[in-house]
């Protein structure tokens, strides 16, 4: 038997382990499955170089939970260690990088630890964050020289034993005893859990116990005539060792696509709309799916996220910082050695290997959207309207993306209609310019409310666009840069004469002495520091009081609304504020002058108001109850 000390100077690294690593306690597991993962491919490679050739029939990997003797096993059949190899990987090696990690800590801040902890891959040690005692029985696959299997211990102090071990089949057995703070670990559905999590996709199977399914018996009917089915206990393989993303595209349906999807995220009922399968070895090495979900009204609850995968194992959910933020809204998953994975997000965020890759990402994206659009537009269109928010995001966060997707991304008007940029600029240059020569862009948020301004301004010839999407004010705000001479504006900000200025207005029909008794009129019964009453000649079409509400200021507040609008947010707090236009060629507003009765006067003005807010949806509760009774009333 030899006994040893680990070369440590310090104090003892287990604490130090245990602290650092605290917040996931759970990735011992995964630690200790891929190393069982990489024995068994190392000897797969061996085998396929015809330099090892015994049994390779079953190379399952098998974790056990005894909760008796408060153990975990992971257990392989891979290559194994010898005696010299334990000392030089386990002791030597792995402690040395230990000690090097206690020398940096003594120096740095807590946040930089958890950088340096990456560096060292605590792999196998990390299960002294769980374990008071670790044991190793290992039998090397080699049957020449000294092939003895090995048997290791340690209780976590820098003492360690090794001594010979009477075990007969190749490979390592790692056994955990679970110190008492970490029991939660001996609970069958915990460790289930984490393997889940974790080794779903994992190329060797792992087996974890058994578990019950239903089987039919052939040749054997019930008592209805269904085929006899009976209850059977089956080894319960906890991965897909061969997952969709490690296949070739070629040859892969749509719904295997879809399957792996559902297998990805068991709880999302949905289909994907569709994918983008990467495939990249030059100059770093990428795999991976991205699908591109229907997208939800309310952003915030996305519980499906991007999975990040190395070597097939799982790492993290929360890819910001890799992929560009745009994209994390996608679903799916990637898959790449080439990322530092157990370092902090802003050491991530500066490697030069995670800027290339996050590069590659976006252009893979806008490739696949550029073709899909090139290639099947009516497809495209029908899906546009899911996939919108994608595109409109990366816009918006990322002028690379911008320059890729203003061949693809699409303006639709409120008939429905779908138009590149160019296109729709085509469409309206020669009728929405203004006296300036700026090109009006004119929207509508919402077809239902804002209809009669809508409809105003398709009576003039002009096109209106639906913008109605969730990010949309922070959208127009963008393409208002990107766009030469484009002024975007709502229906309903101005009256139809002004959404785009064709020559100075018209001088109002009214004088200034009429304008303002009408305006004190007015006044008396609508608060004017909510509504500012301006005068207008607009035809005799149109109504006799209009309210609109300042494009500027409302976009301004629907950004602030909806978050993130940089700097913006104090717009929230702003009172409401609306402009009163009066139509001083209507009919009604010249008769308000002649009415001597105040009383009736008054009704007039009450009831051409309330009609004002009716068409912009602003007549509510009480107010609206008050309208429908005085209306009924008088028919
Ligand atoms: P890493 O896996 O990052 O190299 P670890 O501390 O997890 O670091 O493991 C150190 C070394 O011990 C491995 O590189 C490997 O050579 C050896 N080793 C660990 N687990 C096993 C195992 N199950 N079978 C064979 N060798 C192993």
């Amino acid at each position: 038997m030899q006994e040893g000390k680990i070369n440590v100077q310090t104090e003892n690294i287990f604490p130090i382990i245990k602290k650092f690593l605290y917040s996931e306690h759970e990735i011992f597991l995964r630690e200790l499955v891929s190393n069982a993962v990489d024995a068994t491919q190392k000897l797969k490679t061996l085998a396929s170089l015809g330099k090892y050739n015994g049994d390779m029939s079953d190379l399952t990997i098998e974790i056990t939970l005894d909760k008796k003797k408060k153990t975990i096993s992971v257990k392989d059949k891979g290559i194994g260690m010898t005696s010299e190899e334990v000392d030089k990987y386990i002791n030597q090696i792995a402690f040395s990088s230990a000690e090097e990690f206690i020398k940096k800590f003594k120096a740095k801040s807590e946040s930089e630890m958890n950088a340096i902890i990456g560096h060292f891959g605590l792999g196998f040690y990390s299960s002294f964050m769980v374990s008071k005692k670790v044991e190793i029985i290992t039998k090397t696959y080699q049957t020449r020289g000294n092939t003895g299997a090995v048997r290791w211990e340690c209780d976590g102090s820098p003492n360690y034993t090794m001594d010979e071990s009477d075990k007969k089949e190749r490979g390592t057995e790692v056994i955990l005893h679970v110190s008492d703070d970490s029991k939660d670990y001996l609970e069958e559905h915990k460790l289930l859990e984490i393997l889940k999590k974790y080794c779903k996709f994992l190329p060797v199977p792992i087996r974890f116990g058994n578990e019950k399914t239903w089987e039919k018996v052939e040749g054997e009917k019930d008592k209805d005539g269904n085929d006899k089915q009976v209850e059977v206990e089956k080894p319960r393989i906890i991965n897909n060792i061969d997952p969709l993303w490690k296949k070739k595209p070629v040859g892969l349906t749509d719904e295997d696509y879809k399957k792996f999807y559902h297998e990805l995220y068991p709880f999302s009922f949905d289909d994907p709309l569709f994918w983008i399968h990467l495939n990249v070895d030059y100059p770093f090495n990428l795999t991976g799916i991205l699908y591109f979900p229907k997208v939800k009204k309310n952003l915030e609850v996305q519980k499906d996220k991007i999975q990040l995968y190395c070597n097939q194992v799982f790492v993290t959910d929360s890819v910001e910082g890799i992929v560009p933020d745009f994209l994390t809204l996608l679903h799916g998953l990637i898959d790449s050695p080439d990322i530092p994975l157990n370092v902090s997000r802003s050491y991530l965020q500066g490697d030069p290997n995670v800027k290339k890759i996050s590069n590659h990402i976006t252009k893979k994206v806008a490739d696949k959207l550029e073709t899909l659009f090139k290639d099947t537009r009516p497809d495209f269109e029908a899906k546009w309207d899911d996939i919108k928010v994608f595109i409109e995001y990366g816009i918006i966060s990322q002028p690379e993306f911008y320059d890729r997707a203003k061949k693809f991304c699409l303006l639709k008007n409120v008939d429905g209609k779908y138009f590149t940029f160019e296109e729709y600029e085509n469409i309206v240059k020669s009728s929405q310019k203004d006296k300036d020569g700026q090109l009006i862009y004119l929207y509508a948020t919402n077809r239902e409310e804002q209809y009669s301004f809508i409809q105003s301004v398709k009576d003039r010839g002009y096109d209106v666009l639906l913008m109605d999407g969730i990010i949309e004010a922070h959208f127009i705000n963008t393409l208002e840069q990107k766009l030469e001479k484009t002024r975007f504006t709502r229906v309903d900000s101005d009256t139809v004469d002004k959404l785009i200025k064709k020559e100075d207005a018209l001088p109002s029909k009214l004088n200034e002495d009429q304008q303002k008794s009408i305006k004190e009129m007015i006044e008396k019964q609508v608060d004017p520091k909510k509504y500012t009453v301006s005068f207008e000649s607009l035809s005799e079409k149109e109504a006799p009081l209009l309210i609109t509400q300042n494009e500027f200021m409302r976009r301004m507040k629907d950004m602030a609304a909806l978050g993130g609008g940089g700097g913006y947010s104090f717009m929230g707090e702003m009172p409401e504020n609306y402009n009163l236009v009066v139509n001083s060629n209507h009919p009604i507003v010249g008769r308000l002058l002649l009415e001597p009765d105040g009383g009736k006067q008054a009704e007039t003005i009450k009831q051409i108001f309330d009609l004002s807010l009716l068409a912009q949806n602003l007549l509510k509760g009480k107010e609206l109850a008050d309208f429908i009774k005085r209306s009924t009333e008088k028919i």
